[in-house]
């Protein structure tokens, strides 16, 4: 029986290009059992009434699945031979790495004059002297021969910030020349993997506990208070495990369309 106030509207921009489908039982809604105006659907073959939103997230996990069962995208790769499942993702990207270093380049350019005058002052209060082949501006009768301790102290807090921004941008650089993020299914172990090149940190879950896996937004406020957002792969199992926010769009959802066929059918 349909609820007598789903009286449907056939105008719907949701089924004009992927067919929605139920995300229970996976049956076609037809764009007349669709209404806009409600956010509502209702699932002839189930006899469900559905909210709209998560019919349009089943739609587009559903296409997810189809994209991944092409040929991988340039960047990403995926491998079954029997015994293990591999699924990865690389993060390179040569504009990326190139704008990279570029900031990195620059920003470290100007904060290395304000550390090596930081490391002059440490020197002259701990060994006593700045040898002469340190290459410190006006070494001998400049501004740093004279610079006093608390002078010394203060400047390395003040530069702390900008010295941990400078290793984040050189981290992005790295990110961009050899960052990946591969996960490895075995019998019952599966296992993410995010790092750069060889190293990284590896994070297990149970692949028979697997309820979801999905795109999600991760959202989050810059240093400057504005809001970020990115998309993040989700599996969430015997554990929660989120990843793959440094890859471009089209290798996220390769890797999450493949996770979703392979951990979730
Ligand atoms: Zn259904």
């Amino acid at each position: 029986m349909l609820p007598h106030r789903l009286n449907l509207r056939t105008s719907s921009p949701v089924a004009a290009d992927s067919p929605s489908r139920c995300p229970a039982c996976h049956a076609d809604i037809a764009s007349q059992d669709i209404n806009i105006t409600e956010g509502v659907a209702f699932c002839r073959s189930c006899h469900k009434l559905l909210r709209l939103k998560d019919v349009i997230a089943s739609a587009d996990d559903e296409a997810l699945r189809e994209a991944a069962k092409d040929e991988p995208p340039d960047g990403c790769w995926a491998s079954d031979d029997g015994t293990e499942i591999i699924i990865g993702a690389s993060a390179r990207s040569l504009g990326g790495a190139l704008g990279a270093l570029a900031v990195t380049l620059f920003w470290n350019g100007i904060v290395s004059v304000f550390v090596v005058v930081a490391i002059a002052g440490t020197l002259l209060h701990t060994i006593g002297f700045i040898p002469n082949w340190f290459p410190s501006p006006n070494v001998n009768g400049g501004p740093t021969s004279s610079m006093s301790l608390g002078m010394t102290i203060f400047l390395w807090i003040f530069l702390t910030p900008f010295i941990l921004v400078g290793l984040g941008m050189f981290g992005a650089f790295l990110v961009c020349v050899g960052g990946r993020t591969e996960v490895r299914i075995r019998d019952d172990v599966g296992t993410v993997f995010t790092g750069i090149g060889p190293l990284g940190w590896n994070r297990r879950f149970s692949p028979s506990l697997v309820r979801r896996v999905a795109l999600e937004d991760h959202r989050w406020r810059d240093s400057d208070g504005d809001p970020q957002r990115r998309q993040q792969v989700v599996i969430e199992a015997d554990k929660v495990l989120r990843f793959g926010t440094m890859l471009t769009e089209e290798r996220r959802r390769f890797l999450a369309g493949m996770l979703m066929n392979e951990l979730k059918r």
